[in-house]
């Protein structure tokens, strides 16, 4: 999938969730606050079937949309083959660009950990077969993961940590393994040490932004609704935290992103 770039430095939003109604019910306005922000491309997540198919359709009607499929934890349970062919039809779209976001959530526990860690294994296995990177979301769990992730990476595309959460020693694991670290709206919080600090030191080369919208809304509008426009102020404030220029970050992050999803223009023309 190709994307002309024209001059300039822009930002992909490498996770929204533009089917929730905080932001279905006003996605012109949702765009028009992206164009003029430099948010080129949003990824959509799926976090079910229903979420899946949605954020498919969404990606069908509109060309700045890609959009992923899965289940995520809070909704696992034990995939029968039924289930496992229906994401995998979905994940044959053209413009599905990764499995999940699956994971291990610890933190909320809504659903029985073996639950967990087997709905992330089925889901690993559909990303190698479909040959597509995997979006994960884990919260207090990541020992388990690296646990579950260690045997499959070989086989797996470097696929991603969306909305980072651990701390330094947790991140050098997971580059180590190839994973990029996304980096949501939390980072601008004043009490976000270790998320700021993961972000100081980790390689600009494997970090990417995003905004979890509708949740995570960054300073200064937090407490409102997060949208994909405000990815922008995790992307400046990443630059400040790297004492580093705006565009630096936003150059590599959206370049990062092509590297991930498979788009074929990598970013290199922004140099
Ligand atoms: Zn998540
Ligand atoms: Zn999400």
């Amino acid at each position: 999938m190709r994307h002309k770039q024209d001059e300039g430095v822009w930002l992909v939003d490498t996770h929204a969730h533009l089917d929730f109604p905080e932001l279905s019910g006003d996605l012109d306005g949702v765009f028009q606050r992206c164009h003029a922000a430099g948010v080129r491309l949003i990824v959509t997540i799926g976090i079910d079937e229903k979420t899946s198919r949605a954020a498919v359709e969404l990606s069908r009607r509109y060309p700045q949309v890609y959009a992923t499929v899965g289940l995520h934890p809070h909704g696992a349970r034990r995939l029968s083959n039924r289930d496992l062919e229906h994401f995998e039809r979905l994940a044959a779209e053209p413009k599905v660009v990764a499995l999940g976001e699956m994971g291990l959530d610890y933190y909320r526990d809504r659903q029985p950990r073996p639950l967990q860690r087997l709905c992330l294994e089925q889901q690993l296995e559909l990303a190698v077969r479909c040959r597509k990177p995997a979006v994960f979301h884990i919260r207090e769990a990541h020992e388990d993961f690296l646990k579950i992730v260690t045997p499959y990476v070989e086989r797996l595309q470097p696929s991603v940590l969306h909305c980072f959460s651990g701390d330094w020693d947790m991140a050098v694991r997971c580059l180590d393994l190839g994973f990029y670290l996304s980096i949501p709206g939390t980072v601008t919080y004043k009490n976000a040490w270790e998320q700021q600090r993961v972000v100081r030191m980790a390689p600009l080369d494997r970090l990417l932004v995003e905004t979890d919208a509708p949740y995570l809304t960054p300073v200064p509008f937090r407490g409102k609704p997060n949208e994909p426009s405000y990815v922008r102020y995790t992307a400046e404030k990443i630059a400040e935290l790297r004492g580093c220029l705006f565009e630096e970050v936003a150059r590599a992050t959206t370049r990062n992103a092509h590297r991930v999803f498979g788009w074929a223009n990598d970013g290199r023309t922004q140099e």
